[in-house]
């Protein structure tokens, strides 16, 4: 086994521990496992485990490899978590099962445009800046709720759910509390937060879908060549 199957294994039964302590069923929650900056060659035992839920931050990258380990693998379900760019929204509706950075105006009028004109919908969640943190992408906590109703009333959009990344450096709990908090104001299901420091606090407040990278995949190395 890789050790990223391995890895993938402990994650797995850890979620399911937890899940269980917080009194809730082990299949509400779904593992995306990101494989940014990762080859093919190193998803590829991830894949044969099992898993089939992943996530890019990057549009052009997951271009590059993901095409052909659908062809291997038909049952994948990609996820975007990275920002999106307003002229890379035809690509991400054609390459993204869920898009989960929708976070202004002008993205959620483009990505209507794109579905309409594509036939294709991704699922689509709204990234919510929690700690309003200059240099992070997301909307402020107190617009997410009126934005998600715009998504829906004015570009006809169909909004699943929200999506945050907490401060670095601070307790991930209140945020992810708040998150939660907003998605029952706005009347969205789907809560993506928690990675590989912090899903099994987001299992306890109510996490559907846990974004986990290294903890299966190792550190990143990012390249300084
Ligand atoms: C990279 C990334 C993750 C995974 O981070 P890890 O700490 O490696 O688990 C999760 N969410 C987003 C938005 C990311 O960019």
């Amino acid at each position: 086994m890789s050790r990223a199957a391995e890895r993938l294994d402990e994650v797995k039964r850890a979620m399911k521990t937890v899940a269980g302590e917080a009194g809730r069923p082990a299949t509400d929650i779904t593992l995306v496992a990101v494989s940014k900056t990762h080859d093919a060659e190193t998803i590829h035992p991830v894949l044969e485990a099992g898993q089939r839920v992943f996530g890019e931050n990057r549009v052009q990258e997951a271009q590059g490899k993901w095409p052909a380990l659908r062809e291997d693998y038909p049952d994948i379900e990609l996820h975007l978590i990275g920002p999106l760019q307003s002229n890379k929204a035809a690509d991400a509706v054609a390459l993204f099962d869920v898009i989960e950075t929708v976070d202004r105006e002008k993205i959620a009028k483009e990505l209507a445009k794109e579905i309409e004109k594509q036939g294709k919908a991704p699922r689509l969640l709204v990234q919510v800046n929690t700690g309003k943190e200059e240099q992070k992408a997301g909307i402020a906590p107190e617009e997410a709720v009126a934005f998600v109703a715009r998504c829906r009333d004015e570009h006809g959009l169909t909004i699943d759910g929200l999506m945050c990344i907490p401060p670095v450096d601070e307790n991930p709990g209140p945020h992810f509390a708040l998150l939660e908090k907003l998605a029952n104001e706005a009347g969205v299901s789907m809560l993506s937060m928690g990675m590989s420091a912090d899903y099994e606090t987001a299992i306890r407040f109510g996490a559907t879908h846990i974004r986990v990278g290294s903890a299966i995949f190792g550190e990143r190395d990012y390249g300084t060549a």
